[in-house]
């Protein structure tokens, strides 16, 4: 951490204790070039990446894009919303874990039909027909005929 005095690069921690109920640290440093002292706080950064779009456009990821997204997909099938929660907690996760500040649009959308062809195959077929823009009606085919493999 660059001493903010002196703008030299070597500082030296005197104290590090948790602060804020425990959701950040606080050191207290001292720089080993002016010796002055000073204090830094640290915390968890969780941001959930920006989405780009297929046009390069970029927006704020918003969860309740993703859920209204795969409610529509879900209409009038049989799964629970427990699972549905569950599905999207598990895509945020992955998100945040990825420690990227940018996804893709398309990369979301196959998380999503990844948690949504194991929700339901009849939600999956939809999502995937909206989401994914086919080339041509041999790949959607492709697709339902590796759902069939698999049930
Ligand atoms: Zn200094």
């Amino acid at each position: 951490m660059r001493c903010p005095f002196c703008g030299a690069h070597d500082t030296r921690v005197l104290d590090s204790r948790l602060a804020n109920d425990g959701d950040q640290v606080r050191r207290r440093r001292e720089c080993t070039v002016c010796k002055e002292r000073f204090t830094t706080f640290e915390m968890i950064e969780l941001v959930l990446p920006r989405v780009v779009k297929r046009d390069g456009l970029c927006e704020p990821f918003e969860e309740k894009k993703l859920r209204s997204g795969m409610l529509k997909a879900l209409e009038k099938r049989p799964v629970g919303s427990e699972a549905i929660e569950a599905a999207i907690n598990r895509i945020k996760k992955d998100l945040l874990g990825s420690g990227e500040r940018e996804v893709s649009a398309q990369d979301l959308g196959e998380k999503v039909m990844k948690e949504l062809s194991q929700l339901d195959h009849v939600a999956f077929v939809r999502f995937a027909s909206v989401y994914r823009s086919f080339q041509d009606v041999s790949e959607f085919t492709e697709i339902i005929a590796n759902l069939q493999n698999k049930t």
